[in-house]
């Protein structure tokens, strides 16, 4: 199947077969995203998919994990999913380890019947753009959630049995407000317990609605050493489980990851010692201008 749009999918799902359902997100709001901002909504068809599974399968694919794509599949109405998923159980009867994207509004669209249907039917978990935990700075990206939806759809998502993995975005609040960011996010992810998070720091592009900003002035983006100590700060104060960590920096080349609690000091003193390198970095950069 050709693929159109920018392939994106969490690192824990390199290992899963990526089964395209739709093109773009149906949101395509948030002000830092430009994986989907050319592209308009639509589910691919039916016929389009299960030529897919067949492909696969009469390549000799058994896949035990399937990722569906692209943006946030998981908004598709609840017959469409399930067809869906009652095509990849024909040619994978094997496969009961279905996961995709999702906004917290999709999950606060389905029922709890319908919930636990995409549950019984293969749905395992969901990997949902929290960014952050801080209220004004989810408004300002425009984000489709507030915390108190988030903690509300989460709880939901939990009871049924879905599991919930995060994606986090550092610098998303701005340059002065990454330790107070990652105090919030920190908060809000001790609550919520998720399976695993990704932790990216923010990718500001000229395509990016998020980019008049930064040109208004109405947006300041953070150093990428704030951003580092954001990260820092965050991991700090994490005192849930998380299966997978993995934190990576847009500019730099420097990637945290592991289990947590297990690895916690070794990832601090990872951070620890990133920080020192970009501190003397800036110093010198200051020093030679
Ligand atoms: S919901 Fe995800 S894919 Fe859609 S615009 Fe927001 S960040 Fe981008």
């Amino acid at each position: 199947m050709d693929y159109e749009g920018q392939i994106c999918r969490p690192p824990m799902e390199r290992g899963s077969y990526m089964l395209p359902v739709a093109v773009g997100c149906s949101y395509n709001a948030c002000t830092f995203c430009t994986l989907f901002k050319h592209l308009k909504y639509r589910e691919l068809p039916m016929e389009k998919i299960e030529e897919e599974l067949l492909r696969v399968k009469n390549l000799g694919g058994s896949p035990k994990r399937i990722f569906l794509g692209d943006g946030n599949p998981f908004g598709m109405k609840t017959d469409r999913l399930l067809a869906i998923l009652d095509l990849i159980h024909k040619y994978f009867p094997l496969c009961n380890d279905i996961n995709m994207d999702s906004t917290i509004t999709n999950i606060h669209d389905k029922t709890d019947d319908e919930l636990k249907l995409l549950y019984d039917n293969g749905v395992r978990e969901l990997y949902l753009g929290i960014e952050c935990g801080t209220e004004d700075v989810l408004e300002f990206m425009k984000k489709d959630h507030t915390i108190p939806e988030a903690y509300r759809e989460l709880e939901r998502l939990k009871r049924l049995g879905i599991l919930y993995s995060a994606h986090l975005m550092l610098g998303t609040a701005g340059k002065g407000r990454g330790l107070e960011n990652a105090e919030n996010t920190a908060r809000f992810i001790n609550d919520t317990k998720p399976n695993k998070i990704i932790n990216t720091s923010i990718f500001l592009h000229r395509r990016a609605p998020l980019y008049r900003e930064i040109e208004k002035g109405t947006f300041i983006p953070a150093t990428e050493l704030e951003n580092l100590m954001e990260e820092r700060r965050l991991i700090e104060l994490l005192d849930v489980e998380i299966k997978s960590y993995d934190g990576f920096h847009d500019m730099l080349e420097i990637r945290t990851r592991g289990h947590l609690p297990d690895d916690k000091e070794k990832m601090l003193k990872h951070l620890d010692e990133a920080i020192e390198n970009e501190r003397k970095r800036e110093e010198s950069l200051v020093r030679s201008a």
